[in-house]
């Protein structure tokens, strides 16, 4: 019986010898699949185009790696040449032939019929997804200042309490969704969060606002780099927001005050 045992785990360890030595052979003679995919030119967002329709793929305002290491590479070129894509032309076939050419996506979305699932969803999706691309950039990050500094201190207490609501909004939003910072007409901020491709100019969704900033919290958004960690993604956002655009977009949405009448 021992002997049968000795047996046995000499041929184990022959076993064991002949399969490194194989291993080996094999990773100095092929390329690991990795260091092939890292050889793979990423495609250019300037080469994506909408089949022929009203609304056209708006560029994207920085190469696919520009955001790394906060958003990959791959994430963003498949979410923009892929994803993205796919809403823009399902939206032009949707309106094609209708009084909708006519109008801009905005009224559009003003004026949706909920039950209308096909335009909800790629009208939705051309929308929110051009704002979250604009909501980003590789010099972003940091902190608001001017006029969009003072109403998120005023109507949220401090930068770190907005910055805690939108978290807070984007994490908790149940399957796939997209938290926003909206202004009214007067200037006045809040953070919400609507399901799937809804938005808050959309009718009786129950938010309202104007969107200034949009947070992307699909899978597709963030799964490739951050798997189930949506709170990660979350946090990177926060490493490329382009306050920049914000602020303008926050400018440019209010009423102005009317000018006092000078004597
Ligand atoms: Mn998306």
């Amino acid at each position: 019986m021992k002997n049968i045992y000795k047996t046995l785990s000499i041929v184990a360890t022959a076993l064991l010898l002949y399969s490194c030595n194989e291993k080996k052979l094999t990773e100095v003679q092929v390329p690991l699949p990795e260091e092939e995919e890292k050889n793979v030119p990423m495609g250019n967002p300037a080469d994506v185009m909408a089949n022929e329709g009203t609304f056209k793929m708006l560029p994207l305002p920085y190469p696919y790696d520009a955001l790394q290491p906060s958003i990959d590479a791959k994430t963003m070129e498949i979410h923009y040449s892929k994803h993205h894509l796919g809403y823009t032309n399902k939206l032009n076939e949707a309106i094609a032939g209708t009084e909708m050419e006519k109008l801009t996506i905005e009224e559009i979305l003003k004026s949706l019929d909920l039950e209308n699932k096909t335009l909800r969803n790629n009208a939705g999706g051309y929308f929110n997804h051009n704002l979250y691309w604009a909501s980003m950039s590789p010099k972003g990050g940091g902190e608001p200042t001017g006029a969009l500094e003072a109403a998120i201190i005023k109507d949220f207490g401090s930068y770190s309490a907005f910055k805690n609501q939108l978290t807070e909004a984007a994490t908790k939003q149940f399957g796939s969704g997209w938290a926003w910072l909206v202004t009214d007409k007067t200037g006045k901020l809040s953070v919400v969060a609507t399901a799937n491709q809804d938005n808050p100019l959309m009718p009786n969704i129950g938010v309202t606002g104007i969107p200034i900033l949009a947070l992307d919290v699909w899978e597709h958004a963030y799964y490739l780099n951050y798997q189930n960690k949506r709170n990660k993604y979350v946090e990177a956002f926060f490493n490329v927001v382009h306050w920049k655009a914000i602020e303008k977009r926050y400018d440019d949405s209010i009423t102005k005050a009317p000018v006092a009448p000078t004597p």
